[in-house]
């Protein structure tokens, strides 16, 4: 089902208020990477709806490396990324990492989100393909083309079409960057599947000095979109601290990438 070959033309998705996710127009991802507070939300919020974006990121239920660490608001994150981003006329996107979540975060999310870690959860891929609902899904930390490929199949055989991929890096051995952006992914699973492509920037390089070359690389290699994270004020964010954007950095990546030419 994911396989171009079967299937020509190129997948678009279509979100509420006319937004779409491939064909004609590239898509601009933004937001902080967990959800805070309602004043951090309403404040990235705010700046994206000036800055012309209309799908905001915001984690909620945040699958940390150590159990120690932040680990979200969860249901009340998704109410605060809900109620921010309809007061600026956005749309949601977040995380879900437990199918027992899906039910009470459909009232909140516009994309439900499957990380990274949980690409191989086929339990929680199944269940996202039971949805009427547009799902990203982000590459596997060491998982293969052909591997992320066959989880997209996983929500595609449920009946779910609505599916978008979203390269954020490999581990490599190379520690100068977070994870290795796999700008190969990005022609190859053009060719191999009709879905749409985003790349996740942030995740991928782990840098803020390298987002705008990684991005404007991402759309000429063919991306349908872009996504990055954004926070008022990064030095104080509860996770990933290092690699958000403030927002005058957001607007200056923003419009770098839009100045290239490449985002359409
Ligand atoms: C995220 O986008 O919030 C995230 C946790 O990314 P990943 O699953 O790609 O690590
Ligand atoms: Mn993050």
């Amino acid at each position: 089902l994911v396989a171009r070959k079967n299937h020509k033309q190129d997948t678009v998705i279509i979100l509420p208020g006319d937004v779409t996710v491939g064909g004609l127009s590239s898509l601009m991802v933004a937001g902080p990477c967990s959800v805070e507070s309602e004043l951090q939300t309403r404040t990235v919020a705010a700046a994206l709806q000036k800055a012309g974006v209309r799908v905001m990121r915001g984690g909620a239920f945040k699958p940390r490396t150590s159990p120690y660490d932040f680990q979200g608001l969860g249901m009340d994150g998704l109410r605060i990324l809900r109620e921010a981003a309809t007061e600026y006329g956005l749309l949601t996107i977040s995380e879900i990492v437990d199918p027992r979540h899906i039910d009470q975060a459909l009232d909140y999310v516009d994309i439900v989100q499957i990380g990274a870690r949980n690409m191989h959860n086929f339990e929680l891929l199944k269940a996202v393909g039971e949805l009427n609902k547009p799902v990203l899904l982000k590459r596997g930390l060491s998982a293969t083309l052909e591997e992320f490929l066959h989880a997209a199949e996983y929500i595609m055989s449920r009946g779910n079409t609505q599916v978008m991929l979203i390269e954020r890096g490999i581990r490599t051995y190379e520690k100068w960057t977070r994870n290795t952006l796999d700008i190969s992914a990005v022609p190859i699973l053009k060719q191999e599947s009709h879905l749409p492509v985003l790349v996740d920037v942030t995740h991928s390089t782990g840098r803020k000095d390298i987002l705008i070359p990684c991005a404007k690389a991402a759309l000429a290699a063919g991306a349908d979109g872009i996504m990055v994270e954004v926070h008022p004020d990064p030095a104080t964010a509860l996770s990933d601290a290092a690699q958000q954007l403030n927002i005058e950095e957001f607007n200056t990546f923003f419009d770098e990438v839009k100045a290239s030419g490449l985002f359409r």
